[in-house]
């Protein structure tokens, strides 16, 4: 299959990026003189030949056409029904009960904090909503990236560490809101965004299931994760009090309801890993043995980033990133999406390149062999690069693997290598949240031409930052909805998400209400 005939049916505009098929421009001419030019010419342009035709290949093998895209959201309705039905009734979708019944109503008020610990940066936030009028009249924050030793440390370390950063960003407070609390003899309230499976066992505590995105605190696993927060902020001798546990995804779902309007039914993260929550009847929630919630609805956290299925294009980089992973076995949605994993895959496969068809020449440059020197950032920027000489490329090539020159056509390649993992992700995360609005009823087609609208709430930092990504998930979304869909559905980015959620969330389930 011809790479311009695949790019075009992406419907992608690559107009300024030159296509793997224009002539060779020889590495020779750049970087030899001599003798050995000419035996050099021979070599490079079947090198890049041979390259060329194993980026056909590994398009072929990752690629994402419609069918393949309807059956991926088939196998995730199925796996949501048996995650619904029982505990551990789906291996891989733990379909939780999140305890959120009611979403902000916009009538929020008061000034609450939040944590977000997410994959990659934690932050805390300070947020003053405004009541009546559903405006957030301020909003505040830090953002502290996580010491890597304490990702794979003591539950004690972790939360002494968090605790020690919300305590002193509450010192930070303006005398006029220290006044306030003091007056009104009120604690304060955060809401506390957590990215990683918990059972929770009510809308303030949960129990902590295992971690994922390259986080592994053995002794806070089966714990109560409120509590070991708590205890910890105890320690740092302040009075905050965590009046609700909020998945990353619910904050994400909670703040775009306050924000968009009430058809935000899907709450969807895309940064380090992923994950998605949704709005279901609280009647299909057929585990759920407490009394119905008055609202008749429940948001439950998919954890969807654990989901597999026979359909899932993977490949041999899948596989080894998977192998090499904290957590092998486990999240293979999550590793084939999400921001985590996006590089190392990208590497991998330029690496294979390296070894077997010599691109970069001869010698496999060192550091194209390590481990994780790929960033997705790195991926999005290749892939974002549209000058006509692929300079970002060029550039990124010498930063992250050392590689002082190369050209034109090696650098097409590595785009082209960016392009179809991007592609391929976008495609995939778009699968999956057809899937859940198949399940909510939220598809099919237009009886009379009118639509109806469903917003979905998106956060994270490759959706944000990573352009083209985005375009591939919303093209194949609509795609797979049809022309003459039911429903009209928008992806919106509800920027800090999650830990407004968490906050907007504290604030509903507060104890002073
Ligand atoms: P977290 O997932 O830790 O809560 P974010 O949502 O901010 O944090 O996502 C951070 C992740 O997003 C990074 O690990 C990286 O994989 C990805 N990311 C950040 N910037 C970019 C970018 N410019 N292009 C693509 N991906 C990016
Ligand atoms: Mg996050």
């Amino acid at each position: 299959m011809a790479i311009g005939k695949v790019l075009g049916c992406a419907g992608f505009q690559h107009s300024a990026v030159p296509t793997l098929r224009e002539p060779v421009r020889l590495r020779a001419q750049c970087r030899r003189r001599g003798k050995t030019v000419s035996m050099s010419v021979q070599k490079t342009s079947k090198t890049v030949q041979q390259a060329e035709k194993m980026s056909q290949e590994f398009r072929q093998s990752s690629s994402t056409p419609l069918p393949l895209l309807h059956q991926v959201a088939d196998a995730l309705v199925q796996e949501m029904y048996a995650g619904l039905a029982s505990e551990g009734g789906s291996d891989q979708l733990k379909m939780l009960p999140t305890y959120v019944e009611n979403l902000p109503s916009g009538s929020e008020k008061g000034l609450f904090y939040a944590v977000d610990l997410g994959g990659t940066n934690f932050r805390v936030l300070r947020v003053e909503l405004g009541g009546k009028t559903g405006q957030i009249l301020s909003q505040e924050f830090k953002e502290v990236v996580i010491p890597p030793e304490l990702m794979v440390g003591t539950g004690k370390d972790l939360f002494d560490f968090i605790a020690g950063t919300l305590a002193s960003f509450v010192d930070t407070e303006d005398e006029s809101i220290k006044a306030h609390f003091v007056q009104s003899g009120k604690t304060r309230e955060s809401g506390f965004a957590f990215s990683f499976p918990v059972r929770q066992t009510s809308v303030k505590s949960g129990i902590v299931i295992h971690w994922t995105k390259g986080f592994k605190v053995d002794d806070a696993v089966g714990k109560d994760i409120v509590k070991q927060f708590q205890d910890a902020i105890s320690r740092s001798n302040h009075q905050i009090m965590i009046s609700a546990l909020v998945n990353d995804t619910v904050g994400t779902l909670a703040g775009g309801r306050f924000n968009f309007d009430e058809e935000t039914m899907i709450g969807c993260i895309i940064g380090t890993g992923t994950n998605a929550c949704y709005v279901e009847r609280a009647d299909a929630v057929h585990k759920w043995d407490e009394p119905l919630p008055k609202s008749g609805e429940m948001v439950i956290n998919m954890e969807w980033g654990n989901f597999r299925s026979p359909y899932l294009p993977r490949t041999f980089a899948d596989e080894t990133v998977d192998k090499d992973s904290v957590n092998p076995g486990d999240q293979w949605f999550e590793k084939m999406i999400s921001g985590m994993y996006l590089g190392e895959i990208v590497r991998l496969v330029l690496a294979r390149m390296a070894k077997e068809a010599e691109l970069f020449g001869g010698n496999v440059p060192v550091k194209l062999l390590e481990r994780l020197t790929l960033g997705t950032p790195h991926v999005s920027k290749i892939h974002l690069d549209n000058s006509p000489d692929l300079d970002v490329v060029a550039k990124v090539l010498k930063d992250v693997f050392e590689i002082e020159t190369t050209t034109l056509e090696e650098r097409k390649i590595v785009h082209e290598v960016c392009d179809i993992m991007g592609e391929r992700g976008g495609r995939l995360a778009a699968a999956g949240l057809y899937g859940i609005l198949k399940k909510i009823g939220r598809t099919g087609k237009s009886r009379n031409g009118s639509k109806k609208k469903t917003v979905i709430a998106m956060d994270g930092g490759l959706f944000e930052h990573h352009v083209r990504y985005r375009s591939y998930m919303e093209e194949a979304l609509q795609e797979l909805m049809g022309s003459d869909a039911a429903y009209e559905v928008a992806l919106r980015l509800q920027n800090d998400g999650s830990g407004i959620g968490a906050a907007l969330l504290a604030a509903s389930h507060s104890h002073f209400k």
